[in-house]
This record gives C-alpha cells, sequence and structure tokens, in this order.
C-alpha cells in the first residue's frame, strides 16, 4: 500500500477544508476522525469579506448590514455583508472534495508523510508557546419562532440591565432567519473561569421578555463554549484550525481564518514534501499560517482580551462605542485578524484617547501588569525568532 502524502486528523471546517485544498495542490490525502461524516452542530457567521470567493455557493443568508447596540442611546450600523453559514451545504461540499475518509482517532492513524493535527482549540497533542489559560466565550442559542415582525440583524446588542454583581455582562447576538424564524444568542464574550450556560440561558429568557418577544416555539439550541487567546502552536507539529490557534482572541470565530487559509497551508506542505523535506513540512505549514505579523497581531489581541476581563458594562459599551468610530476598514481588519501590528498600534492610541478615563485606567492597570509584560515578551519573541 502506499503512503499517504497527508493524513488530517479531525473532519470539521478546518480539517475538511485543509484536506480539500490538498487534494486541489495533487497530494494523496486522507481525513480521520470518529465519524468523519457527522453533522456539524454549530451556527456559523462570518464577515463575507474575510471568507474565499465563492462563498455564496453555500451562504444559507447574507445581511447587507448588522447593527451594534451599545446602549439605548447608541448604535452602530455596520456595512457587510454578513453571512450565516449553510453548514449542511458547506460540510457536504467539502465531503465530496475528500473521498478518502477513515474512521478512527489520533491513535490509530496509518503511516502519512505529514499528520497534520485539526482536532479543536484544545487538541493535547499540539504543543503551544506557554501554559493554557483561556477565556471562554460562552453562549446560550436558540432558533426561535416569534409573533411579530424580525428583529434587525443585531451583532451585538448591549442594552438591558447590568448584569448581577461580580458576573461578567453579556450581550444578544441575533439574526432573523428567511423563514421568518429568528436565531438569538446570549452571549459573553469573554469570561474566566467561563460562566454556565444555564445562567445565559436565564439572561436570554428575561431579555425576551424584556423586549416583548413573544415566543411561540423553541426549536434548536446552542450551547456554545469556545476558549479563546490560547498561546500559539510551537509549530513542531503539524495543526490547523482552531488546533492552531486559529482562534480570534477578540471573538471567538475561526471559521472563516481555516478557509481562507487552506489553500496557501496546502501549497506550502505540497512545497515542502516535493522535495522531500518530510521533517520541514510542520514548520512550513507554521510558517504559512503564522507569518510574523499574524502572530505579532495576535499577542496584541491576546492583550486586549486580558484588559477586556477587567471591564464591566459601563465600560464595555465605551469600548465598543469607541471601537467602531474606526474606519470600517480598520475595525474590518481589526476582526479579520488581518490589520498590521503597526496599524493596531495606531488603532490602538486612538481608541485609547476617545475612550474616558474608566476604560482607559483598565488598559493602563493591564499594561502594568502580567499581561502587559506578557505583550512586550511575545513581540520580542516574534521578533527575534524570525532574525
Ligand atoms: C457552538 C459554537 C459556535 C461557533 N460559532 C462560530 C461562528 O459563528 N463563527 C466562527 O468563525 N466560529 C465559530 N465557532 C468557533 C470555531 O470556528 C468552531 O469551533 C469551529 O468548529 C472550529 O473548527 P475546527 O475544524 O478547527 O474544529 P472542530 O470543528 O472542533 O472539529 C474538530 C474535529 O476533530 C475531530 N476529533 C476530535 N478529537 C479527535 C481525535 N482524537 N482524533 C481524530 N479526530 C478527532 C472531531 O470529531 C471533529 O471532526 C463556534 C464554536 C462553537 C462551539
Amino acid at each position: 500500500m502506499t503512503t499517504l502524502d497527508v493524513l488530517v486528523l479531525g473532519a470539521g471546517p478546518a480539517g475538511l477544508s485543509l484536506a480539500a485544498a490538498c487534494a486541489r495542490a495533487g497530494l494523496s490525502v486522507a481525513v480521520m476522525a470518529p465519524d468523519p461524516e457527522a453533522a456539524w452542530i454549530a451556527n456559523y457567521g462570518a464577515w463575507a469579506a474575510e471568507l474565499p470567493k465563492d462563498w455564496r455557493a453555500w451562504a444559507e443568508v447574507a445581511w447587507p448590514e448588522v447593527v451594534v447596540h451599545v446602549d439605548d442611546a447608541r448604535r452602530h450600523v455596520l456595512p457587510g455583508p454578513y453571512v450565516r453559514v449553510d453548514r449542511r451545504r458547506l460540510q457536504a461540499a467539502l465531503l465530496a472534495s475528500v473521498p478518502d475518509r477513515r474512521r478512527g482517532t489520533a491513535e490509530d492513524a496509518p503511516a502519512a508523510r505529514l499528520v497534520v493535527d485539526t482536532t479543536g482549540a484544545e487538541s493535547p497533542r499540539v504543543p503551544r508557546r506557554g501554559l493554557a489559560d483561556p477565556g471562554w466565550q460562552v453562549a446560550w442559542g436558540e432558533v426561535l419562532e416569534v409573533e411579530g415582525a424580525p428583529p434587525e440583524a443585531l451583532l451585538m446588542d448591549w442594552r438591558g440591565p447590568a448584569p448581577p454583581a461580580g458576573e461578567p455582562p453579556s450581550f444578544l447576538y441575533a439574526l432573523p432567519l428567511p423563514d421568518g424564524r429568528w436565531f438569538a444568542e446570549e452571549t459573553v464574550l469573554v469570561s474566566r473561569p467561563g460562566v454556565p450556560l444555564e445562567a445565559l440561558r436565564a439572561r436570554l429568557d428575561r431579555r425576551l421578555d424584556r423586549m416583548h418577544v413573544r415566543v411561540r416555539a423553541r426549536h434548536e439550541v446552542e450551547r456554545c463554549r469556545i476558549p479563546m487567546g490560547m498561546p500559539l502552536p510551537t509549530g513542531t507539529v503539524a495543526a490547523f484550525g482552531s488546533a492552531a490557534g486559529f482562534i480570534h482572541p477578540a471573538t471567538g470565530y475561526s471559521l472563516a481564518t481555516s478557509m481562507r487559509l487552506a489553500e496557501p497551508a496546502a501549497r506550502a506542505i505540497a512545497e515542502a514534501l516535493s522535495g522531500g523535506g518530510d521533517a520541514g513540512a510542520p514548520a512550513a505549514l507554521h510558517a504559512a499560517c503564522w507569518p510574523e505579523d499574524r502572530a505579532r497581531a495576535w499577542a496584541f489581541y491576546r492583550f486586549g482580551m486580558e484588559a477586556f476581563l477587567r471591564m464591566d458594562l459601563a465600560s464595555v459599551r465605551a469600548f465598543f462605542d469607541s471601537f467602531f468610530q474606526h474606519s470600517p476598514p480598520v475595525w474590518g481588519a481589526w476582526l479579520a485578524g488581518d490589520l498590521p501590528p503597526i496599524d493596531i498600534a495606531a488603532a490602538m492610541l486612538a481608541h485609547f484617547g476617545r475612550v474616558g478615563w474608566r476604560v482607559r485606567g483598565q488598559l493602563v492597570a493591564t499594561s502594568l501588569g502580567p499581561q502587559g509584560w506578557q505583550l512586550a515578551r511575545e513581540l520580542a519573541a516574534t521578533t527575534t525568532s524570525r532574525s
């Protein structure tokens, strides 16, 4: 039997996107997962600008704009399109490009020139540059049938009462669906330790009452816990997707990044293997996913996440009111993880000037604490490791 070029462990969006791209690059590739065809269950949203160009082929809905309510008086309308992914269609399209699918786990992996771990953000097989102490994005979502007109597409709605003392604030993420139903999710952007899911279920019910939304029926439930701000992988073990640290420390998103980086990652693998440099393939893959600027940007975002963890509702409102005063190209690139570090620093400075004393104090306190040192260390490390 001939040895595979690439074995991809995991059949989530990252694993299948990478495997499909490897097949297109002419490599022999298989995916292995406990059930490679198991239906994906998460409701995936993404900015169209971050997705591959053919996103319309598997978009369920694309809203031309989405709204952020900072409070009762302040609102930002953000130009899209913002896309709800038709996960069934996307999964089916990717599966069709990867005919070699095997049931099993990492322990059963057959011989391959390169094994790539895409088994999720907490993969124990992927060594990282530091200890993991993630923040947790936690959300309770439901697909609802409601009475009355569907609401606008809400990326974040921070209106409503403050959370109980000592508990992190949460917002409503809510999208009207074409069939008249509504996907509504109460979300804590980041917390450490993660708030219990049941607490968010109760908050969602209270919020719907307060909004006078009459619920006729409840359909799917989404229970969401996403580890955020994990240290980057060292690059010694081949990894991709959330296993390789793609989860954005400011948003919890990784789908678009995995889809966008699949082609360059597959090209880097093909190039390494074509020269017979199998041992160097993990480093080549890592370099394709984590160019210097991107690794530095992640250090800034992780710092931002730590500052955010200190904020109460009033600060969060001031923070987002200022954040969305950046121009759309700036906040868009920030959310995509594409803003060069120099532009991040400039945006942070402008933000600092605008955001008010309360948030300024929290940013300064974070800079003077261990997270400030960590940022400095990570920036220095990305500089010296490439020089
Ligand atoms: C409920 C929820 C909602 C989310 N919503 C969004 C969103 O709207 N937008 C966005 O960008 N991101 C979102 N995320 C974050 C992130 O994009 C998802 O977690 C995404 O599924 C990560 O893709 P992945 O392929 O890296 O990992 P996963 O989707 O976690 O896939 C891991 C794969 O590895 C397999 N596996 C696990 N262990 C092993 C093993 N030992 N051996 C072999 N295979 C194994 C699993 O069966 C699975 O096939 C969400 C996350 C959650 C949990």
